[in-house]
């Protein structure tokens, strides 16, 4: 198939089409560059199945002619970390609403799949534990600028379902939980890649808060393969999956397994927020997928643990 990834050069977006080049499909990216990096598809750029756009969704035009060039579309293409979604709200919102709306559009008049990556921020921040998808949210108030990308994916999951009750686009969305693996950049705040960083230099390991906050941390090679079931099941059109481990940790735990495995001698660094995100900043305390539904519709469940996916991660860090 020929197959449009919209942001491919992002972390989880590359490792998408170096999967779905394996498969043996042409792939085109467009990415901007605003996170991504044509670093993350070193060694595939050579390859003749690939084809790099360097391109904003923003571009009606071009989206308009890779869309009707391709037979379906991963649409990845968003702002990443919390970190940089604070220090560019704007560019996140527009690219957010106005970029998936032009895919969604498109798609639906040429009659193209969509894969749409969502985000567990749209879960906010008291949710029943664990998170199911037809959970109703709380988001924090507009004066933290943070709740506005739960926001803007929010809109997109409803106007994705609009577009299937409406007009009959078929489109899966993805929830996406914290994902994690080689490639992943420490520069957006994300906090694996930041204190494997910092362990394997023995610097202090920087804890945010109090360190009771539960994350679960999925292998990027699972979510690609959670991905392609999601797009490859018929009955996961028109519904919300969450896509994510369901193996709980508490961040300050985390640090202590990474200090452990990568035998350093840092310390652990307890930061307040303020010091690091916006004044008044609200972390989100618990985000663990329920993930039986993506379990039913597809057979999926995680294949790596916590610890293998840490030690695969030191070790890809040692060995650059
Ligand atoms: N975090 C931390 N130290 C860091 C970076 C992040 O303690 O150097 C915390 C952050 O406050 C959050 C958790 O780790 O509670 C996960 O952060 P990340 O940005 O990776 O993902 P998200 O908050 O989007 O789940």
């Amino acid at each position: 198939m020929k197959i449009l990834v919209t942001g491919g050069a992002g972390f989880i977006g590359s490792h998408l089409v170096e999967s779905l080049l394996k498969d043996g499909h042409q792939v085109t990216v467009v990415d901007d560059l605003s996170t991504g990096s044509k670093g993350n598809l070193a060694g595939l750029l050579s390859n003749e199945n690939l084809c790099f756009e360097e391109e904003s969704l923003l571009n009606y035009k071009k989206m308009l002619k890779y869309i009707t060039e391709c037979d379906c579309i991963y649409h990845l293409a968003a702002a990443v970390g919390v970190k940089y979604i604070i220090e560019h709200p704007l560019d996140s919102l527009i690219t957010n609403v106005r970029g998936t709306e032009i895919v969604f559009e498109l798609a639906q008049i040429f009659e193209k799949k969509v894969f749409f990556a969502s985000s567990s921020e749209v879960y906010g921040k008291d949710g029943t534990i664990p998170f199911k998808e037809t959970d109703a949210r709380i988001l924090g108030g507009v004066e933290l600028s943070r709740w506005g990308y739960a926001f803007s994916k929010g809109f997109d999951e409803f106007l994705a379902k609009a577009y299937f009750k409406s007009k009959g686009l078929k489109v899966v969305i993805g929830r996406l939980f914290n994902v994690c693996g080689q490639r992943q950049s420490p520069h957006y705040g994300m906090v694996i890649p930041r204190f494997v960083r910092q362990a394997l230099a023995n610097e202090p390991i920087s804890v945010y808060g109090d360190g009771e906050q539960i994350r679960a941390f999925m292998h990027v090679y699972d979510a690609v393969d959670a991905i392609k079931r999601l797009m490859e099941e018929p009955l996961a059109e028109g519904e919300v999956v969450n896509v994510g481990s369901n193996e709980p940790v508490k961040i300050a735990d985390l640090a202590r397994k990474v200090k452990d495995i990568s035998a350093s001698s840092s310390e652990l660094s307890f930061v307040p927020y303020h010091e690091v995100y916006e004044h008044d900043f609200e972390d989100m305390f618990y985000r663990v997928p329920d993930i039986s539904k993506i379990k039913e519709l597809t057979g999926f469940t995680p294949q790596y643990n916590l610890d293998q996916i840490l030690k695969m991660i030191i070790e890809d860090y040692r060995s650059v």
